[in-house]
């Protein structure tokens, strides 16, 4: 029998996503969706041990959906009471300038959450929302805030400061916060267990529909691809990525375009999505196989921009002693790890071609023992990472 659990919610603007969590052991115990609050049809999906129980009712705001998902908790378990939770772990995407790690809710860490809502508009009242209804609802344990930026939070000033204004950039609070911090953090720390060393130059490249790339020397994030926003970086399924940003005047002056409309435009209608029409990598590699030119061209210039930041960052950290693949693209796409690899082969890097083609559950090692760089698919828990800092501030 379990002996603690962590109860990890990620609250969305329509959503609260959950997962009950035996830190310990690292398994997953139920885990579940509220989707389309606030509309007509709103529904859940609890799962806990290969049953699902879905429930279709309008959920008029997060404070209904909690205790929705809090009933079915008590009727088709696991039993909250019995699972012994010791803390309600809350995904927060924007800490700025105040959280470099884990932080015990209480009414000043939510001022501050509040605070950052410039920063970051579309999840941290969300979040909030997430947080208040928690802590109504159980009211008995911890409730705890991890931040996606905390693991960038101490970035070298050099790789966190832009080349603006500084006055500027100081009274609006522009700078690279990053993001996926629990991610690169969680993978990059499982992968100096695993090589037992505690002195490692690595390279994480989170892949996923969002998609990020960091650099961690000795555990420490010295370099990260998103920015003040998720913006920045990668090419991603429907994110630009690095792009000028003087293509934003262009636009407002040339094509008439609004702020919001180019907001849209560069978040949610670019990346692979606005150059194959097509934003699930699945889906890209079938127009490649049917002979869709922009699809390849696409595929090329994922692949491009990712080369870039690895040369990069191997500069930036003189050397790279591990490469490793995570998130959707990275745990499943063996052929965008192929290409990317046989390009990294004036680093040493040496792939071998079946372990690279197993999906893999397990983290896999596809470098060959030759290898100078040790490459390694691993698949990220996010939820397991949030449970675990959580448990920290215990
Ligand atoms: P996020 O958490 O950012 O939504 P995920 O890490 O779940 O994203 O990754 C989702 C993406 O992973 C999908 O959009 C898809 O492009 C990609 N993906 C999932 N499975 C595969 C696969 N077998 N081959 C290629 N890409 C895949």
């Amino acid at each position: 029998m379990t002996t603690r659990t962590v109860l990890v919610i990620n609250s969305g603007s329509s959503s609260i996503k959950y997962q009950l969590v035996d830190p310990d052991s690292g398994e997953s115990l139920a885990s579940g969706i509220v989707e389309r609050i606030g509309d007509a049809t709103g529904s859940i999906t609890h799962k806990r041990a290969g049953e699902r129980t879905d429930i279709t009712e309008p959920v008029p705001d997060h404070g209904f959906g909690l205790s929705e998902v809090l009933r079915l908790f008590d009727e088709q378990g696991p039993s909250l009471a019995q699972a012994h939770v010791v803390a309600v772990g809350h995904r927060v995407v924007q800490g700025g300038h105040y959280f470099s790690g884990p932080a015990l809710i209480d009414d000043d860490v939510v001022a501050k959450i509040e605070e950052l809502v410039p920063l970051g508009p579309l999840h941290n009242p969300a979040h909030l929302k997430g947080i208040e209804v928690g802590r109504q609802l159980l009211a008995d344990v911890p409730h705890v805030a991890v931040f996606d930026t905390a693991f960038f939070q101490r970035l070298p000033e050099e790789a966190a400061r832009y080349g603006l204004n500084r006055k500027v950039a100081d009274t609006y609070s522009i700078r690279r916060y990053g993001a996926h911090g629990t991610s690169h953090q969680f993978v990059s720390g499982e992968i100096a267990e695993r090589l037992e060393r505690d002195d490692l130059k690595q390279i994480v490249l989170h892949l996923g529909n969002g998609a990020s790339v960091s650099a961690v020397v000795a555990g420490r994030a010295v370099e990260t691809s998103m920015g003040l926003t998720p913006l920045e970086g990668l090419v991603m399924g429907g994110r630009t990525g690095d792009i000028d940003p003087a293509a934003v005047f262009h636009l407002v002056r040339v094509a008439g375009m609004s702020i919001d409309e180019i907001d849209h435009l560069f978040n949610w209608e670019s990346g692979m999505k606005g150059l194959t029409g097509q934003q699930d990598m699945r889906e890209v590699w079938r127009l490649v196989d049917a002979g869709d030119q922009n699809a390849r061209d696409a595929i090329d210039i994922y692949v491009h921009r990712l080369l870039k930041y690895i040369g990069a960052y191997t500069a930036v950290m003189g050397g790279v002693d591990a490469i490793t693949f995570t998130a959707g693209i990275g745990e499943n796409d063996a052929r965008v790890r192929a290409e990317l690899c046989k390009r990294l082969d004036y680093l040493g890097v040496r792939i071998d071609t079946e372990a690279n083609a197993v999906r893999a559950s397990e983290p896999v090692t596809i470098s060959t023992p030759d290898s100078s760089v040790v490459v390694t698919v691993f698949p990220t828990n996010e939820e397991l990472a949030i449970a675990r800092q959580a448990l920290t501030l215990i």
